[in-house]
Order: structure tokens, then C-alpha cells, then sequence
């Protein structure tokens, strides 16, 4: 489709800054451009199937692709004061198998496109309400990392894409530095972050040793500590002074390689770079082979790397009440938890237009009479990025035989 460069910024501007789904909405183009953009395209974020809403706030949303109900990976949206992280997936399951990661356990079903990429961070952006030019404007979704399902290096060319989208002031417009590609260790990409992308670096370590790193990470067979530092250097180096530090990521997995001597392993590994140690207590999930260190083993290991000269915190855990703290997302409901899809009619039977709905939920009669641990997870729902009249509620802990006829009562904001 030809059109001049001045419509294509406007378009970019309605879709990206002001979140407007719909081309008719377009108010300054005309009306067969319009027309035409609707006959060939659309603008398709992917469909949240599922929403969780934990008690520190952090929200889990399973999203949708295509229809295809295989095609669905997790995103979480992490609040704090004032920012947010959004942490983004990749891929529809991962190859690599992680012993630690929940997203291990699920075979790769495939790679997400740039627009699959791009469009977890465009739910995100109408769920925060974060359209630079939209009335009431509040920026919340602050920073990204690509630490949601798969290996973001495997899926290099749609990755490259999605951080063009996103940092393209005509389009989403964030700082390079705000977004993290992390990344297990696939060496020969590693430097690309710095040359092509020019975003932060973080690095899956999870121990300076590279037989136990090959036990929990079986990438490292392919390419070991040695490779990996070398090309972290390389980064470090195309990066310049200006880089933010290198993220090592670790995972503390009592009794595998939490003692001290790992930590002053794990120092010596990264004394020559630019590093910050994120060390992340294991959160566990359904059939995880691992242990968490004790608190105390936490705390005296990263005392020790900090000691020794490396910066060094303990990443607190978000979300792991719902299964979306760090390497529990597998892009399924968990093991007690049902949900059930329902059809909300419109107003008057008609469809829904533009605005935000929240739903509550109405217990039918036949309801035990007192649920033990049901806890309703309350949707917040745009009809342009949930499909027409529909709504997905989990239930979480609901008595596995129970089937609910479910009322809804709707609320425009
Ligand atoms: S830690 Fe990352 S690379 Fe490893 S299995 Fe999990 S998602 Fe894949």
C-alpha cells in the first residue's frame, strides 16, 4: 500500500501513542485510506486469555495468539511506585530445558513474530493506561525485559524487530537503556546486544562452575564459561564506557551452588567486567527437582560478593503467589486453579465499544456454601484487546468437579 510518509507517522502516532485499535478512528486520514487500511490490515495485540492480579500487585496475563489455542505465553507486569517492569516472552516454550525453569519443562512450539513481541507490551500499555497522548496520562510501564519464556538470542531477527518498534520514537519511543535482553548464554549473539540492538545485557549464569553449570543449564555444553565471558567482554567492549553494568543473573539452588566458595567462584568469573550480581532466591514450582537456600545462606552470599568488590542484591520476589516470579512461567493455569470462559453480552445485546470494563462475579446458588480458598480474580477488559464479548475469570482453588453458571455485572469506567 502506498501512502506518504507524513500518514504513515499518523498512523504510527493513533496506533502507538494515542492506543487506537480501530483505523475509523483515525480521525486525520481520510476516508479511503481509512477504508483501505481496514480491507488490508488489522490491529491485532493478541487476546488475553487469562489475567492475574496477585496480592503485591504484579499481574500475570496469559496471552493468546492466532486463535491457536497452543499459541499462548505469559507476561507479567510488575508495578512499583512510580515504574513498572513489564517482562516479555520470546518464544511459545523454550529448547533449552533449564533444570531450574518451569518454562523448561514445555517443548519450543514456536517463535514469536515482532508484532507477537511488540504486542504483549501494547496490552500492557492499555491495561496501565500509558498512551503518551492519551487523555489522563500516566507513564507505568517504565522499563522491559525479555525474561519470560525462551531464549530471546534464538529468536534473533524477530527480537531485532520488536526492540526497533519499541524504541522508534515514532512508535513506542522507550529509552534503549530501558529495556534488558537476557539471555542463557548464546555467545556468538551476545555482542549483536551491544552493536545492532544497543540495549542492556543480562546474563543467565547461575554458577561459576562449569561442570554444575552444565548439569543445570545444558547449554553451557555448547558454549562454556569460557566462551560466554568472552563474549561478554566483546559486549562490554562494543558497549563502551557509556554501558550499563552486565547483569549476571543467579539463581541460588540450595546445596548445588550456594556454598561460599561458589560466590567466590562467581566473583573471580566476572572481576574484569562491568557486572552487577542479581542474585534470585529459586522460586519453587509444581515438580521442581531443586530446594530454595535458606535466608540466611542468601544473605551470607551475597554479603561475600559484595565484599570481594561486585555489586551485588537479592531480587525480591513478585507474583509468586500466582506462578509469575522468575522461572516459574510455563504459560499454564497452575495446578489448582480452573477457569472458565463466558460470554458477556454487550449493552442491549450490541457490541462493546470503546472504554475499559471491569466484571464482578455473581455465585449461582448451587455454590458450596462455603468455598474453601476460592479466590475470584477480577477482569479488567477492553473490548479491542478481548475479543467481543467475551471474557475469561479464573477461579482459583474452586472444587475441581464444580461447573458454575456464572452472572456478570458490568461497569464502564
Ligand atoms: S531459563 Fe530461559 S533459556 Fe532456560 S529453559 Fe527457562 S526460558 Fe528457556
Amino acid at each position: 500500500m502506498h501512502i506518504p510518509v507524513y500518514r504513515s507517522k499518523q498512523i504510527h502516532e493513533w496506533i502507538y501513542k494515542k492506543g487506537v485499535t480501530v483505523f475509523q478512528d483515525m480521525k486525520n486520514l481520510p476516508r479511503s485510506v481509512q477504508q483501505e487500511l481496514d480491507q488490508r490490515f488489522r490491529i491485532d495485540y493478541g487476546r488475553v486469555s487469562n489475567s492475574q492480579l496477585s496480592t503485591d500487585g504484579t499481574r500475570k496475563m496469559l496471552i493468546q495468539f492466532n486463535e491457536d489455542p497452543k499459541a499462548h505465553v505469559e507476561t507479567v507486569f510488575i508495578p512499583e511506585e512510580s515504574r513498572g517492569t513489564l517482562c516479555i516472552s520470546s518464544q511459545i516454550g523454550c529448547s533449552l530445558a533449564c533444570r531450574f525453569c518451569h518454562t523448561g519443562t514445555q517443548a519450543l512450539y514456536r517463535n514469536l513474530s515482532a508484532a507477537e513481541i511488540a504486542g504483549q507490551y501494547m496490552i500492557a500499555a492499555w491495561i496501565a493506561k500509558d498512551f503518551p497522548h492519551s487523555k489522563n496520562h500516566q507513564p507505568r510501564v517504565s522499563n522491559i525485559v525479555f525474561m519470560g519464556q525462551g531464549e530471546p538470542l534464538y529468536n534473533f531477527r524477530s527480537v531485532s524487530s520488536a526492540v526497533g518498534i519499541l524504541t522508534d520514537p515514532s512508535a513506542i519511543g522507550m529509552a534503549p537503556w530501558r529495556i534488558t535482553i537476557s539471555t542463557s548464554g548464546v555467545a556468538p549473539l551476545i555482542p549483536k546486544i551491544a552493536s545492532e540492538l544497543r540495549v542492556g545485557l543480562a546474563i543467565s549464569l547461575h554458577s561459576a562452575d562449569n561442570d554444575v553449570r552444565s548439569e543445570i543449564m545444558p547449554i553451557n555444553k555448547t558454549y562454556p564459561l569460557k566462551i560466554l565471558m568472552s563474549s561478554c567482554r566483546e559486549f562490554a567492549r562494543i558497549a563502551g564506557v557509556q554501558t550499563r553494568r552486565i547483569t549476571f543473573e543467579y539463581v541460588l539452588l540450595d546445596g548445588v551452588n550456594d556454598s561460599n566458595n561458589d560466590a567466590k567462584r562467581l566473583v573471580d568469573l566476572i572481576r574484569d567486567l562491568p557486572a552487577h550480581v542479581n542474585l534470585i532466591p529459586f522460586n519453587p514450582w509444581p515438580g521442581s527437582a531443586y530446594r530454595a537456600s535458606s535466608a540466611s545462606r542468601v544473605a551470607e552470599f551475597c554479603d561475600i560478593v559484595r565484599s570481594l568488590g561486585i555489586h551485588a542484591s537479592v531480587r525480591t520476589p513478585r507474583g509468586d503467589d500466582i506462578l509469575a516470579a522468575c522461572g516459574q512461567k510455563a504459560g499454564n493455569d497452575g495446578l489448582d486453579m480452573m477457569y472458565w470462559e463466558c460470554c458477556v453480552p454487550g449493552k442491549d445485546g450490541t457490541p462493546w465499544e470503546g472504554g475499559f470494563y471491569k466484571c464482578v462475579l455473581i455465585f449461582n446458588e448451587d455454590y458450596p456454601a462455603s468455598p474453601p480458598k476460592c479466590q475470584f480474580q477480577p477482569a479488567i477488559f477492553h473490548p479491542n484487546v478481548f475479543p467481543s464479548g467475551t471474557v475469561c475469570l479464573s477461579i482459583l482453588n474452586a472444587e475441581k468437579d464444580w461447573k458454575p453458571s456464572i452472572t456478570l455485572k458490568q461497569f464502564a469506567e
